[in-house]
């Protein structure tokens, strides 16, 4: 990890927001003082233009054919320090001179042509700007117009002295107040880590403060929150489970050491201490199944169950579901009635559905009343497969029906492990519904009672509802 990585972000943004400003200023800078010194050398050349204009008009031959600045003397040159005029013969014979430009070197005459021609020129260190062109003088001359560029450079150098030193200035200002402006708009996350960090797994009740729900931070809280939430709500489901489960695992393991205890309180004949055996196998059973079915449900959550899916008729695995039913049924004197339309078909492990039907048919076995009827209807729709299981049962209050199939949930608790329940029948089977991609729900039946859906994926989607192909009745009463 880099200290780059490892700084907050507040010196990160501040880094990068001073650095783009600095690189921004200094382009900004170098191109205003290019433009100034270009402004400022435009005007020099235009007095020097001027210069050359007056000069040459008020320039003119003496009678003994020296030149002589004829005209008003404001205009003349020869006392300025920092200018000057000079006026070269075509010969190249210096033939007048005013002003401050001794130390120039001679205009090159023989390459000066009619064309005028500005020049930078630098002589005992000092800095000229000249404007060198031919001109009639009385005769044909070469006359030099030159300033001096000190005054100039001065100015220049006092413009990029306030740029040098005002862009550091500006950018530690800026620097400052982009870290003092990042720092109040962080610091809200500051707060929300520290309230987070106090949330713990014994506190996950809490939640952050959300002073903004509508801006960013706002925003980051309330999916925080909802996180909270769902792990609560998930913590709380294991915390129920776990107690559910020990609880579930304990009432087998007493009923055990009941019986063994009963058994070993007297002596009894090889046939009595059979039976105690026998129950206590039973219960050993019950044990192993609560087992066994935790294990397949905590596979299911790990996602480790291979599922083997193929094209399964639903109608065809109902009736054998039915089938190996009806022995209950019938100790119940209760009519199963199963209508199917042929060829449903869908995608899914046979003997996963086949688990979730069993589930819910046995379900409306065992909470029905006695010689009861259930029905069991397998149709499509549109592209759903859909198997119901309406029974004549006490039916399912609406405040339970998605509690329903929890784990270890029971409506009647004493009644449903009488029945050899686990509470657990309901939540494989929506577990075996889900991961065959369909869902499980319950409703009130037509006739009371209560009605269990599964609805699946149909493998060919049809367009009108076929009607129902074949009726099975298994068991019932006279
Ligand atoms: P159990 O092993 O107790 O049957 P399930 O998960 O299969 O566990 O069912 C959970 C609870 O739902 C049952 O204890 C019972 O109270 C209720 N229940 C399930 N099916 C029906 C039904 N067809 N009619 C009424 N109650 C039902």
């Amino acid at each position: 990890m880099t200290p780059w990585s490892r700084a907050s972000i507040r010196v990160r943004l501040t880094t990068w927001y001073t650095a783009v400003l600095c690189l921004m200023l200094v382009v900004y800078a170098t191109a205003t003082f290019v433009a100034v010194r270009h402004e400022f050398f435009e005007q020099l050349d235009d007095q020097l233009h001027d210069d050359f204009e007056t000069a040459e008009g008020l320039l003119a031959p003496a009678a003994d054919g020296r030149i002589v600045w004829s005209g008003d003397r404001r205009h003349d040159p020869d006392n300025d320090e920092d200018r000057g005029t000079d006026v070269w013969s075509a010969s190249g014979e210096q033939i007048y001179r005013s002003g401050a430009s001794a130390s120039l070197p001679p205009a090159a005459v023989a390459a000066t042509t009619a064309q005028v021609r500005y020049e930078s020129i630098i002589a005992d260190s000092q800095h000229w700007r000249t404007l060198t062109g031919t001109s009639l003088v009385g005769r044909a001359v070469v006359l030099r117009v030159s300033r001096s560029e000190e005054r100039l450079r001065g100015q220049l150098w006092e413009v990029l002295i306030v740029l040098v030193l005002g862009l550091p200035l500006v950018v530690v200002l800026a620097g400052v107040g982009g870290y003092v402006l990042a720092r109040r708009a962080l610091a809200p996350i500051d707060h929300l880590a520290s309230e987070a960090r106090r949330i713990t797994a014994d506190r996950l009740h809490e939640r952050l403060s959300v002073p903004n729900q509508h801006d960013e931070i706002g925003r980051l809280a309330g999916v925080i929150n909802e996180t909270l939430a769902r792990l609560e709500s998930s913590f709380d489901q294991l915390r129920r489970f776990t107690a559910d489960a020990s609880h579930e695992l304990r009432t087998p393991l007493s009923v055990i050491r009941g019986i063994g205890e009963a058994g070993l309180a007297e002596t009894r004949t090889t046939a009595e201490y059979k039976e105690v055996m026998g129950s206590m196998l039973e219960e050993v059973d019950r044990l192993t199944n609560l087992v066994d079915t935790l294990l397949r449900l905590s596979h299911g959550d790990a996602g480790t169950v291979r599922l083997s899916r193929q094209a399964v008729d639903l109608g065809q695995l109902t009736r054998d579901v039915v089938s190996s039913l009806g022995v209950l049924a019938e100790e119940r004197q209760q009519r199963l009635t199963v209508n199917a339309v042929d060829d449903v078909s869908v995608t899914a492990d046979r003997l996963v559905l086949r688990e979730a039907i069993t589930n819910i048919v046995d379900n409306a076995i065992k909470y029905s009343p006695q010689a009861s009827t259930i029905d069991i209807r397998v149709h499509a729709e549109a592209n759903r497969a859909v198997l119901s299981v309406a029974d004549h049962g006490p039916g399912i209050a609406r405040e339970h029906r998605e509690r329903i199939f929890d784990r270890f949930f029971r409506l009647d608790a004493a009644r449903s492990r009488d029945d050899g329940g686990t509470g657990l029948g309901l939540a494989i089977a929506r577990w075996a519904v889900e991961a065959n991609g369909g869902q499980v729900s319950v409703d009130d039946g037509p006739n009371g009672g209560a009605i269990f859906r599964i609805v699946l994926p149909l493998d060919a989607p049809i367009l009108s509802n076929v009607p129902p192909h074949a009726t099975t009745t298994i068991g019932g009463h006279s």
